[in-house]
């Protein structure tokens, strides 16, 4: 007991309200449900939600169900079942453990908030900004269900985001709109659209600026706090609930941030993490870096939910802006350069780099780019193999040993 609360990170307050909103979330969709409306669109984690709440639905996002998957341990026993219909494993681990988990007909859903089943969907809107497996994810439903499949392709691997991109993007989405008319039984309204993008645009400033504490010194808050509080910036952005909550933990933070309390206490070295969460380890992990004195102060994953380009003045032109601006849509050249602002920004002594076995999108040290690193800014990057939620391909023992010997050479460098 001594031991666990002297490697603990420090509780944040807040956390007792985003339970309850996202509570109320999934007893929404549940009633949803019941009472056949409003209609439930499934949407993707960076896909065209704005449009979605505009046009009246409520959102459900299968990642964050994946990730609850992995979190609560679920996925490793779910993934064998969607490799049994012949998703491969070498595929992402949200799909296989999601699908998996239908299959089995089993969810968190049901311990957390009492939601016997996933809600089902009555569209299912992809972009593939991020993968090209949520569209083969969506699919998998749209033909379980038989409901309509619609979604826009964005261009990858874009060094500098130009108007053809853009303007292909937003032609794409109202493309989207007859269906989603179709679906819901309600006439689109730009009024409506630029209402929900200005409350995606207040979250996201907010997001944004939570995310900025981890630069105080010491940081008030962890990677692995980031990866929770990120709940309401990813499921509930365009919704005024989101903002409010943003709020709240801005002035814990802010509170902290004057009084100089460290998340971890006793803050030695500071780290950035680049790729996916290890969802079932996230606790472990947490726990291994505050015992060692070091924080994850910041991380491209937790990033990946600010959209700075969201204006309501422009609500389909500044959507397809914000989500072709992300990190995973660029090149290795961006997004070096992004890594390199948010390291100095942040004063991290190194970086870690997870490659997720089952996401090449969001594993990037897989061509040279921590060796790139360490030459251009002088500090040292280690490589975690392992995976978002299949834990079968990560060796945690390594991994701790690994983490132990990478501090000890900031230790060295003191
Ligand atoms: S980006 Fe990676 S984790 Fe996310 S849906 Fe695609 S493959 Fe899965």
């Amino acid at each position: 007991m001594a031991e666990k609360e002297r490697t603990a990170r420090k509780a944040i307050a807040a956390t007792a309200r985003m339970k309850s909103l996202m509570a109320d979330h999934f007893l929404s969709l549940k009633k949803a449900k019941e009472e056949g409306n409003p209609k439930v669109a499934w949407c993707t984690s960076v896909g065209p939600a704005e449009l979605l709440h505009a046009m009246g639905f409520l959102v459900y996002y299968p990642e964050n169900h994946g990730a609850l998957l992995g979190a609560t341990r679920q996925a490793t026993d779910c993934i064998p079942v969607a490799n049994a219909i012949g998703y491969s494993p070498d595929i992402c681990s949200y799909l296989t453990s999601d699908v998996g988990a239908y299959l089995k007909g089993q969810t968190p859903l049901t311990k957390a908030y009492g939601l016997e089943t996933i809600p089902k969907a009555d569209v299912l809107v992809y972009n593939t900004n991020q993968c090209r497996d949520v569209q083969d994810w969506f699919a998998f439903y749209a033909r379980e269900w038989k409901v309509p499949l619609v979604g826009v392709h964005t261009h990858r691997q874009i060094k500098k985001v130009e108007q053809y991109h853009i303007d292909d993007l937003t032609a794409q989405m109202k493309t989207t709109i007859p269906t989603l008319e179709q679906v819901s039984g309600n006439k689109f309204d730009i009024d409506r659209l630029r209402e929900v993008v200005g409350l995606s645009l207040e979250c996201t400033k907010l997001w944004r600026k939570v995310l900025k504490f981890g630069a105080a010194k010491p940081a008030p808050l962890t990677f692995f706090d980031a990866t929770i509080h990120m709940a309401p910036a990813v499921v509930l952005r365009g919704l005024p609930e989101a903002v409010d909550y943003y709020k709240l933990l801005i002035d814990e933070m802010q509170e902290r941030v004057d009084n100089k309390v460290s998340a971890i206490g006793g803050e030695r070295h500071r780290i950035y993490w680049d790729g996916m969460p290890i969802w079932g380890k996230l606790r472990e992990l947490s726990d291994q870096f505050a015992s060692l004195k070091t924080n994850v102060v910041a991380s491209t994953y937790c990033n990946s939910w600010i959209f700075d380009a969201f204006d309501p003045n422009a609500p389909f032109e500044s959507m397809a802006r914000a989500y072709t601006e992300l990190f995973i849509v660029r090149d290795e050249s961006y997004k070096e350069g992004y890594m390199d602002a948010w390291i100095k920004d942040f004063s991290c002594d190194g970086a870690i780099f997870h490659d997720a076995r089952t996401c090449p999108n969001n594993s990037n040290d897989r061509y040279g780019m921590p060796q790139r690193m360490t030459e251009r800014l002088g500090i040292p990057t280690l490589v975690i193999n392992g995976d978002l939620n299949d834990l079968r391909c990560y060796s945690e023992e390594q991994a701790k040993t690994n983490i132990e010997a990478f501090v000890e050479q900031l230790d060295q460098r003191r």
